[in-house]
């Protein structure tokens, strides 16, 4: 995503003032959507959107619908005219309360707030430091400095849209976990794969690790974009595209999947069968990194996993969130 992606409307679309909006804000139950939708997109010539609710926190990675919570409507008009604002706002409270008259759930209370382009396109990025995982991997924002230490790994990131920008637990877990393969001396030349590559923080990172081939799956084709972009913008070649599992090339030495627990547990299976199995000595099977894993459900995953043939090597807990480092020993 770049900044004009960001804003509602190509300032040359909108007559706003040196890029000022009016946003109207209202929580709406679900049934009442689209009647809220159109009364609000007769007010803004800049465009509604519709943001239904999503859990995110406690399975932070995939977002999933909370069924029957309100949806929050949000329309833009430009601040130029602000008489002419003033009236459409007026209109369309008067046309919102002849909707509550009617409608059998309630609809909340219309906000109005002025935003302007500029702070809307950046301020997300502000929240976004350079940051340091284990001793030398290091994330670097593209927007930022930094003064590199000799041994840094550093990942120039541009997240977008794409979950894995370094500040969540689950991917920092797993940029530890990296640099500990590097450690144990298993990431050079490693063939790699990674499930739900996101940003494609882990993918990246590992090819700057030397692992090679490095490939990547996402479901979510903006975050095969992002991870194709941040490939590039780090001079690394990972083979990513739209998907899942099961995968035909493989089995892999290295395996990432931060996913959610669910997930881990629905694809255990499949999962275990892009790793590389070992010759049945401990050390000598191939390892998957799985994260995303909320403590609460720890249990379950492990079951899935034993249950697949994977041997947990190490686990590492961050907050409520749980890693696990696994081998696949072999027959
Ligand atoms: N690897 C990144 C992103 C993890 S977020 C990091 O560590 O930060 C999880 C990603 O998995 C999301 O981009 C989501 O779109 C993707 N995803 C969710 N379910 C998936 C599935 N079944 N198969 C492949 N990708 C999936």
């Amino acid at each position: 995503m770049n900044d004009e992606e960001q804003v509602p409307v190509r300032a040359d679309e909108g007559t706003s003032a040196a890029g000022t909006w009016l946003e109207l804000s209202i929580e709406c139950d679900q049934e009442a959507v689209e009647a809220v939708s159109e009364i609000l997109s007769r007010a803004a010539s800049g465009g509604v959107s519709v943001e239904q609710p999503f859990t995110t926190e406690q399975e932070g990675l995939a977002a999933s619908p909370i069924l029957g919570a309100p949806a929050t409507i949000r329309a833009y008009l430009p601040a130029i005219d602000m008489a002419a604002a003033e009236k459409a706002i007026a209109e369309t409270r008067e046309r919102l309360g002849h909707l509550t008259a009617f409608e059998l759930r309630p609809i909340g209370q219309l906000q109005v707030r002025e935003v302007h382009e500029e702070d809307w396109a950046t301020a997300w990025k502000e929240h976004f430091p350079v940051m340091r995982f284990g001793s030398r991997i290091v994330i670097k924002p593209t927007w930022r400095d930094y003064d590199p230490a000799p041994d840094d790994i550093i990942i120039a990131l541009d997240p977008g849209m794409a979950f894995g920008t370094g500040l969540h637990p689950t991917t920092r877990l797993c940029l530890v976990g990296l640099e500990r393969w590097a450690d144990e001396g298993i990431v050079e030349g490693a063939s790699t794969f990674d499930v739900g590559s996101g940003s494609g923080v882990l993918a990246v990172g590992a090819a700057l690790l030397g692992a090679a081939p490095v490939r990547a799956v996402d479901t979510d084709p903006i975050a095969v974009e992002s991870t194709n972009q941040n490939a590039a913008r780090n001079g690394v070649v990972v083979l990513a595209s739209q998907g899942s599992l099961p995968i035909d090339n493989g089995p892999f030495d290295l395996v990432f999947a931060n996913l959610v627990a669910s997930i881990l547990v629905e694809l255990a299976e499949p999962l275990a069968d892009t790793v590389r199995p070992g010759d049945g000595t401990t050390g000598s099977g191939g390892r998957l990194l799985a994260s995303g894993i909320f403590i609460d459900r720890e249990p379950e995953v492990r079951r899935a996993f034993a249950a697949a043939g994977l041997r947990v090597v190490r686990r590492e807990q961050e907050t409520e969130w749980v890693s696990l480092d696994l081998e696949r020993p072999g027959p």
